[in-house]
């Protein structure tokens, strides 16, 4: 029978959250990580996040808390408006979170990047670190850098993004799907009738969707989408103007929102995802996080997922002595999940950012008079977290 050593040390590529989740899930289970950064400094979006109650929760099944109820503002509803700001639909986020023991939350991504920081300690984070390949070794895996450095390990976690190196090594993948719409983003410290503790409203209009979320500690994260290709998201110019113009006659704590952040702070990023890759790893080589299923982000669980695929990698290189087999485990676990996630964003995605009339109307008192249950169904499955399940071996 081969005897196979349990992995102790594991390169990360990428700082992202995916990574740096990585990064603390692995060390919590023994395994030493190191993590490579392409950018220079670590420095956070500027802009929002849902940290989703499976994430939450798949996190403290290794004991891990980020504490981040205290540095971002609890989802206690989800409302739906029109773009008047008239109420379609509230959902109950809070009692999903009662059914599974854990909050959503909503929060600026610096505070969780600080986060995941504490929580890593003195884990190196080497920065600067473009990986351009890998090759699988007789016990492990070798990183080639841009800059001539080279990382050895005995797994490698792709955490490396939309456009992950890693990924495109294994499967030459090309360049992402276009989902057609710009998302303009922002954190800003705010204040406005309408801006009551735990908001967390969604107005829905023509092909263009607005959001205001409370981050806490006094701050918006708004974020609005209007339809749009990649390319001409991509070459946005930062004019505030065009963003005002967009909602103009929506309401008012909208228009303020837009009004009361600073051009600069505003930051606009195409919405896209690829179709969903069936396999993610070879060996001792596997990916996480958007390097592995990107997703658009109707559904609020790109990141999340990314936290509950580093979670479940960790319990599998805990349970399992068999590093590779360790790593198919993660695989098999994840699939069925992140493919549903990848698939309900992109429907959600179609629907929230149709432009024509009549479907609009027929959306609206769909989100009015559809039962609970069924508007509430996706996300509680989203919500509630797939961990490890097979026993120690
Ligand atoms: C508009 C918008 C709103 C969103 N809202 C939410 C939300 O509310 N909730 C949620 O859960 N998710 C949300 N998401 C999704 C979420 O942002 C992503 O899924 C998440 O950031 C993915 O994390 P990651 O670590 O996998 O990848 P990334 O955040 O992309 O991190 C990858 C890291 O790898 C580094 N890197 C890349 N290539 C290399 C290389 N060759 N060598 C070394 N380093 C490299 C990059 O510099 C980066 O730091 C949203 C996304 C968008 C676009």
């Amino acid at each position: 029978m081969t005897q196979h050593t349990r992995a102790r040390r594991a390169v990360v590529i990428g700082a992202g959250i995916g990574g740096l989740a990585a990064a603390v899930a692995l060390r919590r289970v023994g395994v030493e990580a190191v993590v490579y950064e392409r950018a220079r400094e670590l420095r956070p979006a500027g802009f929002g996040i849902s940290v989703m109650a499976n994430a939450v929760a798949a996190l403290r099944a290794l004991d891990i808390d980020l504490g981040l109820e205290k540095r971002g503002g609890t989802v206690e509803r989800s409302d739906l408006l029109d773009s008047g700001g008239r109420l379609l639909r509230s959902l109950p986020f809070k009692e999903a979170g009662d059914r599974i023991g854990a909050p959503s939350i909503a929060m600026y991504r610096g505070d969780l990047q600080s986060a995941l920081l504490d929580a890593l300690g003195d884990c190196p984070i080497e920065l600067g670190a473009t990986a351009t390949e890998y090759e699988v070794t007789g016990d492990g895996v070798r990183v080639r850098f841009e800059d001539g450095r080279e990382a050895t390990g005995d797994i490698l976690i792709g955490a490396d993004g939309i456009n992950s190196a890693v990924r495109r090594q294994r499967t030459g993948a090309g360049a992402p799907t276009d989902g057609g719409f710009i998302c303009w983003l922002a954190v800003t410290p705010f204040e406005h009738p309408k801006f009551t503790p735990g908001l967390n409203a969604h107005y829905w209009g023509l092909g263009r969707r607005f959001g205001l979320h409370d981050v806490g500690h006094g701050r918006v994260y708004w974020w609005g989408t209007a339809n749009m290709s990649a390319e001409s998201a991509r070459s946005w110019g930062g004019d505030k103007a065009q963003i005002a113009r967009t909602y103009a006659g929506w309401a008012d704590e909208v228009q303020a929102a837009i009004r009361d952040t600073p051009a600069e702070d505003i930051v606009a990023v195409p919405a896209q995802d690829r179709p969903f890759l069936e396999h993610w790893g070879e060996g001792p080589v596997t990916l996480l996080g958007d390097a592995a299923h990107p997703m658009l982000p109707s559904l609020g669980q790109g990141g999340s997922s990314a936290i509950e695929d580093a979670v479940v990698l960790a319990q599998c290189l805990g349970a399992l002595s068999d590093p590779v087999a360790a790593l198919r485990a993660y695989e098999d676990l994840r699939r069925e999940r992140t493919r549903e996630m990848v698939e309900v964003s992109r429907r959600f995605g179609a629907l929230e950012q149709l432009d024509k009339p009549v479907l609009r109307t027929l959306r609206d008192a769909y989100l009015r008079f559809a039962p609970e249950s069924v508007l509430m169904a996706p996300f509680e499955r989203a919500l509630t977290p797939k961990l490890f399940t097979i026993g120690d071996q």
